[in-house]
């Protein structure tokens, strides 16, 4: 019932908001379709239990860019978010929104496998399932986005069980066919997603594996998966899965994102207080990097660090390690350690945020108050990185710097929907921001929630 009681929560927060108003013709275009999702993906963030993890953002960033070359998504951007349901789920929403829970990490033992599941939503994408299930619908009323926005929202915010409810209520009969997507619509996403997975330089089989890991989960659980929910899987989907994978033939495989040792260390950060699993293809354990992370989190930093530098080199040198480490130099005081590691990410992945958000880290544990330069880059081009903000406001608070606090809570307010909020904070900055300082963040900030505020 309380699942419920929020579901109809989400839906009215977007009922009643005149500026949400959305139409079928709304989301006939890709224009509209991202003007949707980022209206919708404004409403109901507060409900998902996001982890604002730069280095996680960065990485999934990546890994939808590069299967998204793979698609006709034009210039579709794509949204990011790192979840922290345990769950085996993930999903996408119109305008490429993509979320994926780290509870799939407890499964996946390979970037292919994850590859796979990614290349299996931006395919609903590419295809407009949503669009086109709406289309299909008989009525397609606001009343009936609104649900959809809910459902989504249910699955996101791991309420699997009121999502099933409103999926299986008549009510919602309507948005429930666009969201649970059809059979057709799945064996059309397995399809075009292995292509892709394949043309991206990642083996086809990694689907059928995830396909097998899914049914193994369907059979072994007495619960409902929420990710099987909108995703019905069938046998037929499999073997005509399996039959197409035979169909392809040399495939080239490119280099991934990550090594696999790197991919493991990830897994294991991903999967911190987790259920152990008996995963079948990793083959390291993460009970050595829990027990740093354990240290870590009680306090222990010089024994964290020092777990940390006893572990085989192969998982040290890797980015994912990197990124620990950043962490654990930073509460020990080994600063020139922090700085030559994040020189190192920011050397191989230039156009991560990670390094600079880092930094700013770094400047608040030298007591340097001086906010760095590549972070004020980012918060122009990409102002819809959460992290961004979450970390200036540290900054801010760590140097009683008033009117950059205010400017970080009037982001966060704005990227959550809360336009008078977030307009209340504009006013609060430009009131606090020195004479002498450039000026053209209070506008940026400005423009954006104007824009936000226009339907
Ligand atoms: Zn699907």
């Amino acid at each position: 019932m309380r699942n419920l009681l929020l579901i109809w929560m989400v839906m009215c927060s977007l009922c009643r908001s005149a500026a949400y108003a959305v139409s079928a013709a709304d989301l006939a275009t890709r224009d509209g379709e991202v003007a949707f999702g980022q209206a919708w993906l404004k409403t109901t963030r507060e409900r998902f239990d996001e982890r604002v993890d730069p280095f996680c953002i960065d990485l999934l960033e990546t890994w939808l860019i590069r299967l998204k070359n793979q698609f006709e998504l034009g210039s579709v951007p794509i949204t990011a978010l790192c979840l922290n349901g345990i769950d085996f789920n993930a999903f996408a929403a119109p305008g490429g929104i993509i979320g994926v829970n780290r509870g799939i990490y407890l499964d996946l033992g390979s970037e292919s496998e994850v590859m796979a599941v990614l290349a299996h939503e931006l395919a609903h994408l590419s295809q407009r399932h949503h669009y086109r299930s709406l289309r299909n619908s008989e009525q397609l009323s606001t009343g009936t986005l609104a649900t959809l926005a809910g459902i989504v929202a249910a699955i996101a915010t791991r309420q699997g069980q009121a999502a099933q409810s409103l999926i299986i209520g008549g009510q919602a009969a309507n948005a429930t066919s666009a969201l649970a997507y059809s059979r057709d619509y799945e064996r059309e996403a397995d399809r075009i997603g292995v292509a892709a997975l394949r043309q991206a330089g990642y083996q086809p089989e990694a689907m059928s594996k995830v396909l097998r890991i899914l049914a193994e989960k369907q059979s072994q659980s007495t619960q409902n998966l929420a990710f099987l929910s909108t995703h019905p899987l069938g046998i037929e989907r499999q073997s005509d899965l399996d039959a197409r994978i035979s169909q392809i033939k040399n495939h080239k495989e490119g280099t991934p994102v990550l090594t696999d040792s790197d991919f493991q260390v990830f897994r294991c950060l991903q999967i911190e207080g987790l259920e152990p699993l008996i995963n079948r293809s990793s083959n390291l354990s993460c009970s050595r990097i829990h027990s740093v992370l354990k240290q870590y989190r009680a306090g222990n930093y010089h024994e964290a660090l020092t777990l940390f530098d006893e572990l085989p080199t192969r998982y040290k040198q890797t980015f994912s390690s990197f990124d620990l480490e950043i962490a654990l130099t930073l509460k020990t005081g080994d600063f020139d350690r922090t700085e030559s590691t994040i020189d190192t990410i920011a050397l191989f992945f230039p156009s991560w945020l990670q390094p600079a958000i880092a930094s700013v880290d770094l400047a608040i544990a030298q007591s340097n108050p001086v906010l760095p330069r590549a972070i004020r880059e980012h918060m122009i081009h990409r102002p819809e990185r959460l992290d961004l903000w979450r970390a200036l406001s540290r900054f801010a608070q760590a140097f009683k710097q008033e009117h950059f606090l205010f400017e970080a809570r009037g982001w966060d307010a704005l990227l959550h929907g809360k336009f008078e909020a977030a307009s209340t904070q504009l006013k609060r900055a430009r009131a606090a921001w020195p004479m002498t300082s450039d000026q053209r963040p209070l506008d940026l900030l400005e423009q954006a929630i104007t824009k936000a505020k226009t339907p």
